[in-house]
């Protein structure tokens, strides 16, 4: 496709956006542009090039022709304008707030976040002299309490792992816009097939595309998503965007790229100063992932849902938190905030508590026990003695990861004979 045609469906976007037939050769499937570097036209494109008044590739660490792609990609399927690549999720996290923070400033954050992200967040930012404030994200008084003069982004997840938990973005998204800062939505659990947090007043999404968008557990990635909507003029809380840069001869991005401006200074900065860059091999999984995305989220929310129902009717368990079912505080959210469904992500607790999750990850035979999620096929976690590990036992009870509970991540296989896996396993575990 020549541009992002809004008018095209989900499903034709996937497959399309960003991507044309190469321009040297033809070839119809984006080529893997394995290449450090870009030569210059001659010296004075060079220098326009350096200067940010033409828009080309210079060096793989800011900008590569495969990456480019993967990055138009998503940000269509989101509905955003711009898009960077990062080599993690985790580096997408640290790129989203990199030009909104400063020591001393601080982010509002949910208390229900992917274990790891507590981690960052409660320590590695501090080295920043930035800051996190953890707030439940349904107590709505409390997320307006947290926020100050310094604080520059809230941020949470649309549906949060591991705990079957749905933030609602629309109320959260105006206590951010009343406040005059971004509402940064990590969207990795629920992809924008199941959620677009721009149309529930988001301005930025972050994404592991390491989970459902390559789909098949072989890159790590991430992502910075741009809504384009978010007028960082509008106060002085947002100088890297509104002023002056003197890394780039006093040129001021927002003024400067328009729209565009975050995704720029993603680039342009963030890239090129922080260097946590996406490869071009990565990109390229991302990109065969990314293209039957839907077929794979729809199985996924599918064998969720009816491995749910078939647990939650099963005497050796004691609970189940999906939200796709009727007894979750957060069913009515999903129509709201996900539509298509509750993801393929849950946890549940078993009678008999953490030597029984332990025995029961143990005796499992389709389900592989992993730290990763959003793969095609099924996964087994316990998180109390793994990725929520870290977490103080408070916390660990917050995010919906306490010692009697084990998360799945439901794969695209025959529902049956995971049910079939899962009662073996529960039989050695509970006898
Ligand atoms: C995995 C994950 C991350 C971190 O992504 P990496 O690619 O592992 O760095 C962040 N948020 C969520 C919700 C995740 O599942």
């Amino acid at each position: 496709m020549s541009d992002n045609s809004p008018t095209y469906g989900f499903d034709t976007l996937q497959i399309h956006a960003g991507s044309r037939p190469d321009p040297a050769t033809g070839a119809r499937q984006t080529p893997i542009y394995q290449t450090t570097a870009y030569v210059f036209r001659d010296a004075e494109h060079a220098a326009a090039l350096f200067n940010l008044q033409e828009v080309g590739f210079i060096y793989s660490r800011l900008t590569n022709p495969t990456v480019a792609v993967l990055q138009e990609r998503i940000a269509t399927l989101e509905g955003g304008v711009g898009a960077v690549c990062c080599s993690s999720g985790h580096a997408a996290q640290i790129m989203a707030l990199f030009p909104l923070m400063a020591p001393g400033r601080n982010v509002v954050v949910s208390t229900r976040l992917y274990g790891g992200t507590v981690t960052q967040f409660s320590h590695t930012i501090k080295r920043f002299g930035w800051s996190a404030t953890f707030v439940d994200f349904d107590d709505l008084d409390a997320v307006k309490a947290a926020i100050d003069d310094d604080t520059r982004a809230v941020f949470c997840e649309s549906i949060a792992n591991p705990g079957g938990y749905i933030t609602d973005l629309d109320a959260i998204a105006k206590i951010a816009d009343g406040a005059g800062i971004p509402l940064i939505v990590d969207n990795t659990t629920a992809t924008p097939y199941l959620c677009r947090p721009f149309e529930h007043g988001a301005s930025l999404v972050v994404h592991s595309t390491t989970k459902y968008l390559t789909g098949n557990g072989t890159v790590t990635g991430g992502a910075v998503v741009d809504s384009g909507t978010f007028d960082w003029s509008a106060s002085d809380k947002f100088p890297s965007l509104s002023a002056p840069e003197p890394a780039y001869h006093g040129l001021k991005f927002q003024e400067t790229f328009g729209p565009l401006a975050y995704t720029f200074h993603g680039i342009a900065i963030g890239l090129r100063d922080l260097g946590m860059t996406m490869n071009p091999q990565a990109a390229h999984y991302t990109l065969m992932g990314i293209e039957t995305l839907s077929l794979r989220m729809e199985r996924h929310v599918k064998n969720a849902h009816t491995i749910a129902t078939w647990l939650e009717n099963d005497p050796r368990v004691e609970s189940v938190t999906y939200a796709g079912l009727k007894s979750s505080p957060y069913y009515d959210r999903v129509e709201k905030i996900c539509p298509r469904g509750a993801g393929g992500l849950f946890t549940f607790a078993i009678k008999g508590g953490y030597e029984a999750c332990v025995k029961l990850v143990d005796a499992l035979e389709i389900f592989s026990h992993v730290a990763n999620l959003g793969d095609t096929r099924s996964l087994i976690i316990h998180s109390a003695s793994t990725t929520h590990r870290q977490l103080t036992a408070e916390q660990q009870k917050a995010a919906g990861a306490a010692p009697n509970m084990v998360r799945l991540s439901i794969g695209i296989e025959d529902a049956d004979d995971l049910i079939g896996d899962l009662d073996q396993a529960l039989a050695k575990a509970t006898s």
